[in-house]
């Protein structure tokens, strides 16, 4: 029998990796605190971005919400360019620099790139 039409070229472009993890933007439902600073309150109400965190998520301001935009943007643009020009490049988020600063972005670029 013969494989039903565009099977293989389903396989071959399939489902493409993304570099993202699940992210929303939606209204506050109760009010509580940015998940990066316990000093910004967010209301009920307010627009905020959510992270998928596990199977939670983690909860941000849109001060805070902007930071992480840019710096998620810089980091893509980094490994953007670095699949041009072929360069090693590192970027990223690990548990460590999570602790330290509650901001998602950039960790690390390899200096030797
Ligand atoms: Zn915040």
């Amino acid at each position: 029998m013969a494989r039903p039409p565009g099977r293989l070229r389903r396989c071959s472009v399939g489902r493409v990796r993304s570099l993202l993890i699940r992210v929303e933007i939606d209204t506050a439902q109760r009010a509580h605190k940015c998940q990066a600073n316990s000093r910004h309150p967010i209301k009920k109400g307010d627009i905020r971005l959510n992270v998928r965190a596990g199977r939670g998520w983690d909860r941000y301001c849109m001060d805070c919400a902007r930071k992480i935009v840019e710096g998620s943007l810089a980091a893509l643009t980094l490994v953007s360019r670095a699949v041009e020009t072929r360069e090693a490049v590192s970027v990223g988020e690990d548990e460590a620099t999570l602790i330290a600063d509650g901001v998602k972005g950039i960790v690390a670029i390899d200096p030797t790139a």
